[in-house]
């Protein structure tokens, strides 16, 4: 690639499809430009790719999310040609920043799910594996977040206003999926997904949905406009916009209609390939040629459809069919919270889907019969049912269909195969399995973090760490090596002065750079024990509010969240935090001692600023509820010790870097399952200042506007409510421990260069977690496919 031939292409862009020269385009025209530049390139090398795989057995990765992010800066690392493009925007006296700012994100994803999605696309392409991604071309993808007077306030996110450049439209691949209500078309946008080095280029193929006749000429000649187009208002619908919840389910039709729409394409696109490159209409080499992951239970539907095309389309008998969906898809399990395991009323699937209804009670009725031969008894089947009291439960049908159940971390795996699905695990042990999540360091480290990027190249006399991220072992021997420690502390101010620029220009709070950066982003969940974090800042501001002389390290608390629009509690949690914000930031007395930042719209593109300049990253959720987490390998990776508890991944990173360069505390799983009784409106008044902070929700301290959410919340504490027992999450047990554990960061951060060596550590020993090494995994283990 060269300079003049990216200018070239990008003028002549600008020409045909802005109407003016380059000179005259927008920072947003000029993005595009590029973008349609640089996909000249990269086109031929996909069409490569593609040919390479032929005939060998490819996986497909069917999830509703892909939190993508933007493309265009982790596009020319992976084509090692950003400093060329880099200099040619010097030459024309433009900062590339201001290109890199123009593009949007594709936010089609909620949060941890979607983004490891994303992660494992890149991972499969840069080991040279034939991994394509199948989902959804939302036209909304996850809303944009702001505040008014503290609380959240939803806007649409239009993120193809401009065009999305770097995808395809294939008309004519176009697929028709079958509804009761009628029929509905999925035209595919195929986006290129670039391995570092170039060497393999995979697909992300996502589904539109669009009428198949678009304008009813007849309607609009009886002047009935709105008719005239209601097909196409209601086929669009389906793709229209992503659903905002985090790890729980709504039971819309909307969304079973999203579900398996985009299930349904991808089956019959799979289908139809096979079909036509093998003309073999017994199907015998299907699963010899396909794996199929299923990301959770959202594409769940994929086993009654699949058995729909084989025996119904293609005339296969249900043995052999059956045989053929369970040796091909595989299923990932993300969550023990139950209430957020997927289950549909049988109703709803009548209505819409009355075929794969009838096929699923088909499976049912297998199961039972398979259940009965095993000498399961009468007593035993109920918690097998996969329909059972009218619904339809996703988990099970999963389990049932698939090859393979995994889990997303050791500790995860454990909980499943020993408590929650103890019995699936006993009827089948041998599909339980364990795929530890990972990142991919391209965008985690190497993107988002240039300054220690060059570092460690530069230390390690290589850069293999790009595609190989145990190499970063070999920090180890250098971790008491002084000016190693100097350098990482000097990196780390840069990143905390660059994020401190940016709040500065985005939230319009100062900050002091030189003060601890701790960190709470992710999704806003109770059980993500934001709150904690929250009551603890509230008892730090009274106690200094006391006594002036409390000898602290200034401290930058940073929360970034969002809530879904419905989870009332969640947004009263946001309110809270920003009325504590409000409270500590203005206060004189407290002369910049803390400061809290709700960073408006956490998303990629903002994370990829917040995790390289953290100091202390909050993994505090309540034991045995995250399954895995990704941020916690993010900031590890940029050189963070966690301050959490045992769960998740946090368990395994802890095992690599070292309990004692990590702050671990509060309860953990198995201290959980004894507690008996459990009082916390008896516990709080005995823990010195909880119930001071607890008691603020009511007490007159802070407004929530009339809405009655802090209320609501204080009882959610101390009263409980009627779905859940009071305190939940053992906010009141924890508090005293995490606050102990606060002191010692406080104390430890201290110490300059001991702390400089945790971090360092950290980042030493963050190999495992690479995404490179979870893909090989379920490549080698669950996939059977080869790298090319
Ligand atoms: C990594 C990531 C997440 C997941 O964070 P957890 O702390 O694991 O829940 C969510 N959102 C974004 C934007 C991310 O980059």
């Amino acid at each position: 690639m060269n300079k003049e031939n990216i200018l070239k292409k990008m003028e002549s862009y600008s020409l045909t499809s802005f109407g003016k020269t380059l000179a005259k385009c927008s920072y947003k025209e000029k993005y595009i430009a590029l973008a349609k530049a640089l996909m000249e390139e990269i086109v031929p090398t996909w069409i490569q790719s593609e040919e390479k795989f032929e005939g060998k057995k490819q996986a497909y990765y069917l999830s509703a999310e892909f939190l993508m992010g933007r493309a265009l800066t982790n596009n020319l690392l992976n084509m090692k040609s950003k400093a060329i493009v880099e200099e040619l925007f010097e030459d024309m006296g433009i900062d590339f920043n201001t290109i890199e700012e123009a593009e949007e994100d594709a936010g089609l994803g909620n949060g941890g799910l979607g983004r490891l999605a994303a992660c494992f696309l890149d991972s499969g392409a840069t080991l040279n594996y034939p991994l394509t991604g199948y989902g959804i071309r939302y036209q909304f993808g996850i809303f944009k977040q702001l505040f008014i007077d503290g609380f959240q306030v939803e806007i649409g996110d239009n993120w193809l206003e401009h065009g999305d450049p770097w995808s395809i439209r294939k008309a004519s691949e176009a697929i028709t999926v079958s509804f009761a209500d009628g029929d509905v078309l999925a035209v595919p946008y195929d986006t290129p997904i670039i391995g570092f080095g170039q060497k393999t280029i995979n697909t992300l193929r996502l589904w539109q949905a669009e009428a198949l006749n678009k304008f009813d000429f007849e309607e609009f000649n009886h002047q009935n406009y709105d008719l005239s187009v209601k097909d196409k208002n209601d086929a669009e619908n389906i793709s229209k916009v992503l659903y905002p919840n985090d790890s729980n389910d709504e039971g819309k039709l909307l969304r079973l209609k999203q579900q398996y729409f985009f299930v349904s394409a991808s089956l019959q696109d799979l289908v139809r390939k096979y079909k036509e490159k093998y003309q073999d209409h017994n199907f015998d080499n299907f699963a010899k040629l396909h794996a199929v992951q299923l990301n959770d239970t959202h594409p769940g539907v994929a086993i009654p459809e699949m058995m729909r095309l084989l025996t119904q389309q293609e005339n296969l008998s249900w043995e052999k069919a059956w045989k053929i969906v369970v040796d091909t898809f595989a299923y990932t399990n993300h969550t023990l919270l139950a209430e957020a395991l997927e289950q549909w009323s049988v109703k709803l699937y009548q209505e819409l889907l009355p075929e794969v209804y009838e096929i699923i009670v088909k499976i049912d009725q297998q199961l039972r019969e398979e259940l009965e031969a095993k000498g399961i008894t009468k007593k035993e089947l109920p918690q097998f049912e996969i329909i059972s009291n009218g619904m339809i439960k996703m988990a099970w049908l999963s389990i049932y269909g698939t090859k393979s159940t995994n889990g997303v971390a050791q500790l995860h795996t454990d909980l499943l195969t020993e408590v929650e699905l103890n019995h699936w695990y006993k009827l089948y042990p041998e599909r339980f399995n364990n795929k530890t999540n990972g990142i991919t360091q391209r965008r985690w480290l190497l993107q988002s973090n240039p300054e220690l990027s060059n570092y460690i190249t530069e230390l390690l006399g290589s850069d293999n760490w790009i595609t190989n991220l145990e190499e970063l072992k070999k920090l180890n021997q250098v971790s008491d090596d002084k000016e190693v420690l100097k350098e990482f502390i000097n990196i780390k101010q840069t990143k905390k002065n660059q994020l401190a620029d940016y709040i500065k220009e985005n939230e319009g709070i100062e900050v002091d750079p030189k003060s601890i950066f701790d960190i709470q982003i992710k999704r806003l969940h109770e059980y993500k024990r934001q709150l904690l974090k929250a009551f603890y800042i509230l008892d730090l501001y009274y106690r200094l509010k006391e006594d002036p002389s409390l000898d602290i390290v200034p401290r930058t608390f940073i929360f970034g969240a969002k809530a879904a629009p419905g989870y009332f509690r969640a947004k009263g949690i946001i309110k809270f935090i920003n009325e504590i914000k409000k409270l500590v930031n203005n206060d004189s007395e407290i002369n910049g001692k803390i400061k809290v930042v709700f960073v408006e719209n956490y998303r990629v593109s903002y994370a990829e600023r917040l995790f390289p300049a953290a100091d202390i990253s909050e993994q505090i959720s309540t034991a045995g509820k995250e399954a895995s987490g990704t941020g916690n390998m993010k900031f590890m990776l940029n050189g963070a010790p966690t301050i959490g508890t045992y769960d998740g991944a946090n368990v395994e990173i802890v095992e690599e870097a070292g309990e004692e360069n990590n702050f671990i505390f509060g309860l953990r799983v198995e201290d959980i399952a004894k507690i008996e009784n459990y009082d916390p409106k008896a516990e709080y008044v005995n823990v010195k200042g909880l119930q001071r902070v607890i008691d603020s929700l009511i007490d007159g301290t802070f407004d929530d506007g009339g809405t009655g959410m802090f209320k609501e919340l204080h009882d959610s504490i101390l009263k409980g409510a009627s779905w859940h027992k009071p305190d939940n999450y053992y906010i009141v047990r924890d508090f005293d421990d995490y606050r102990k554990a606060q002191l010692e960061v406080d104390q430890a951060f201290r110490e300059k260069m001991t702390w400089a060596k945790k971090c360092w550590l950290n980042i030493a020993n963050a190999g495992k977690f690479s995404s490179d090494r979870t893909i090989d995994q379920y490549a080698k283990e669950i996939w059977g496919i080869e790298k090319a």
